[in-house]
């Protein structure tokens, strides 16, 4: 491959391809945005002590109206360039605001505490966001409580009218999380200057559990979130060694395959549907 030293940008036939394969990308998203290709699913957060769902995080997905499912992991950064997530991220939340007051007409005290929603920075930056958020909410009857915000540190790292869309979030009652923590421009320090409720601990961290017994990071973050008076959730867990080591650590809320894969619904009700976890 030609590769391009330093700040001269050599002609590359690679990138080229690249940018147009973008390129394409972003004009389906915007084809399917008007069909409806898109949907959302909902992973369980639950209480590790027992299993019990507490909260549900909103993931979207895209049927690709030619292609397989592709994954937010790659169509998400595409839609953050040509600005189309700020359509995208205001029909999730719609869809899961839709999908929380529907769960709580239907199981009452059994619904989900609050629902968990992905925001980018480009999201953050649109001017008047909040306002749109909170205004989402009241149409759906849903007091602001009942929406965790879930921010990365990167999406916040540059400042500014990010960080200004978060603390006018959380002025409202909204509550705000950090994904990922811990993989992205970290900070501790953004942790005093930013207005966080929860910290979401990335699934690298969960994996060294499984991997060589000295789970060094999650055993820091947990003193962390603690010490801060922050609610720490544990990312990617998908065995139930995992499970019980960061119970024994002092994790109280956690969220992976093992407890629950992404799915259209909740599993339905039955009368007892807590299983003893970890
Ligand atoms: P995230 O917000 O950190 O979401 C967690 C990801 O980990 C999800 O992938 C979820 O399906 C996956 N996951 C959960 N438990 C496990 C597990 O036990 N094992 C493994 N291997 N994976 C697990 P997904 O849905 O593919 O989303 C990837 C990323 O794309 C998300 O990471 C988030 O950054 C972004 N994303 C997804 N949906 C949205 C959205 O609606 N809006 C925005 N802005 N970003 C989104
Ligand atoms: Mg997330
Ligand atoms: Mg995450
Ligand atoms: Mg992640």
């Amino acid at each position: 491959a030609k590769a391009s030293g330093g700040h001269l940008t050599v002609y590359s036939p690679e990138l080229d391809e690249r940018a147009e394969a973008a390129e394409r990308l972003g004009a389906d998203l915007r084809h399917s945005l008007s069909d409806g290709d898109f949907h959302v699913v909902y992973q369980p957060i639950v209480e590790l002590s027992d299993g019990h769902t507490v909260a549900v995080e909103a993931l979207v997905r895209w049927q690709h109206p030619v292609r397989d499912q592709v994954s937010p992991a790659c169509f998400i950064p595409v839609a953050e360039d040509n600005g189309l997530i700020v359509e995208l991220g205001e029909w999730i939340l719609r869809t899961a605001c839709a999908q929380l007051a529907r769960w709580r007409r239907d199981r009452g005290a059994e619904a989900p505490g609050y629902i968990s929603v992905n925001v980018s920075a480009r999201q953050l930056s649109e001017p008047g966001f909040a306002g749109v958020v909170t205004a989402v909410l009241s149409e759906h009857g849903l007091e602001p409580s009942a929406l965790l915000v879930e921010v990365t540190e990167t999406a916040i790292f540059g400042g500014g009218v990010a960080i200004e869309a978060v603390e006018a979030l959380h002025r409202a009652g909204v509550r705000i999380a950090l994904d990922d923590f811990g993989t992205g421009h970290s900070s501790l320090g953004l942790l005093r200057t930013v207005p966080v409720d929860v910290l979401k601990v990335d699934k690298s961290f969960v994996d060294e559990i499984t991997e060589g017994g000295r789970a060094v990071i999650v055993d820091a973050l947990i003193h962390v979130s603690t010490g801060l008076g922050l609610r720490a959730v544990a990312e990617g867990i998908e065995t139930a060694e995992q499970a019980a080591y960061l119970r024994a650590l002092g994790y109280e809320y956690g969220q992976g395959y093992y407890f629950g894969k992404p799915a259209a619904d909740l599993s339905p009700l039955t009368t007892s549907h807590h299983t003893a976890a970890g």
